[in-house]
């Protein structure tokens, strides 16, 4: 039975990273995917532009070409296209990982739709699964969004945007500028400082003109068919609504890596853990690529700066495999 070595769990910006670098190196890896190429990206809101400038997502020395000194969903999801095209990338999509076992020095791996055998594996999952519950009566109706598309389903609706951050702040705007009636509950006395700096004064000044409602140091307490009940520092107040964008972020799925044994830290962090050097978690031969190192802290590693962990965890296995023998 073939044994590669190395299997990468996950096929977004970073897996593919590390199949570019495992490819160059010359190791037999595979990269399985559970969606699309790029999955997250190409879940991402249609209109959506990147904080980055395009050079500063450049990988393996190919160049990213944009049009506007920010690049668009679109020209990403066509810059990772040509990466898997160029490289020849091994990869399996439409292929949930599903369960990862290590017996011996070998992982055991089950799919979907195959089983395989692997000396190393890189978790490069992301966070863009699983969203942050509310945990509010009414959470779960059709209406109740944790993912953003696009403006159109909103015209002339009545729409609560919860969260203070950039997802929640593009939303608010994009449905406003088509005529929704928005208001955002904001756990904090004003949007986050980290909003996109050239967005900010758009959502604040909104705002302060009284365009777009914020109820600000407020939580959401219940969502019902046609109103939501907000819990404001006045009180509670019930307005009417016909959808909420729930934009209160995404965590990374914690179940894979318990599978293999990954310890967590014993903070509010959650962070897997990992050699800062070499990537290679506390089970020898897992290693974790991209914005799964964060933890809970999913703005720590971003494209930019985490595209360089595919090098570190390459340059491990190639030199403990020369130490081990192994290939
Ligand atoms: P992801 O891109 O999330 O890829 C993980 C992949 O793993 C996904 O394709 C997923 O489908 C797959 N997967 C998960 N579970 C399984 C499984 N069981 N089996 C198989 N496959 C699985 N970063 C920047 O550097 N610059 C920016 O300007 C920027 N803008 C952003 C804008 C938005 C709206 C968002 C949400 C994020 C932005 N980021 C930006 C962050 C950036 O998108 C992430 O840091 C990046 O996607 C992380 O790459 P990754 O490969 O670690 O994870």
């Amino acid at each position: 039975e073939k044994i590669y070595d190395l299997l990468i769990v996950g096929g977004g910006p970073i897996g593919l990273a590390c199949g570019v670098e495992a490819g160059k190196a010359g190791l037999d890896y595979v990269i399985i995917e559970k969606g699309a190429l790029t999955n997250s990206i190409y879940n991402y809101p249609i209109n959506m532009t990147f904080f980055s400038t395009s050079d500063r997502l450049e990988m393996a020395n190919i160049p990213f070409m944009s049009i506007g000194n920010k690049p668009t969903r679109t020209e990403a999801l066509e810059y990772y296209r040509r990466i898997f095209s160029h490289f020849n990338l091994n990869i399996k999509l439409y292929e949930p990982v599903e369960t990862l076992e290590k017996k011996e020095e070998l992982f055991h791996i089950k799919t979907s739709k195959d089983e395989y055998l692997a000396k190393n594996i890189a978790m490069a999952t992301g966070f863009y699964d699983l969203p942050n519950l509310m945990n509010i009566p009414g959470e779960d109706l059709p209406k109740v969004k944790h993912y953003y598309k696009e403006p159109w389903p909103f015209i002339n609706q009545n729409i609560v945007v919860v969260g203070g951050a950039n997802s929640a702040v593009d939303a608010a705007l994009e449905t406003w500028r088509k005529g929704a009636e928005v208001s955002m509950v904001l756990l904090e006395d004003e949007v986050d400082q980290a909003v996109k700096y050239w967005v900010r004064p758009d959502i604040v000044n909104r705002i302060k003109e009284g365009s777009i409602k914020a109820f600000t140091k407020s939580t959401l307490k219940e969502i019902r068919e046609h109103e939501v009940v907000i819990t404001t520092p006045e009180g509670e107040v019930t307005i009417e609504n016909d959808f909420v964008l729930a934009m209160t972020g995404y965590k990374p799925n914690f179940g894979l890596l318990n599978q293999l044994g990954v310890k967590l830290s014993e903070d509010e962090k959650c962070q897997p853990e990992y050699n800062g050097q070499t990537h290679e978690s506390n089970v020898p031969g897992v290693y974790l690529a991209g914005v799964v190192c964060g933890g809970l802290n999913t703005r720590e590693f971003f494209i930019e700066n985490s595209v360089v962990h595919a090098g570190m965890i390459v340059k491990d296995i190639v030199e403990k495999s020369k130490v081990r023998g192994i290939k």
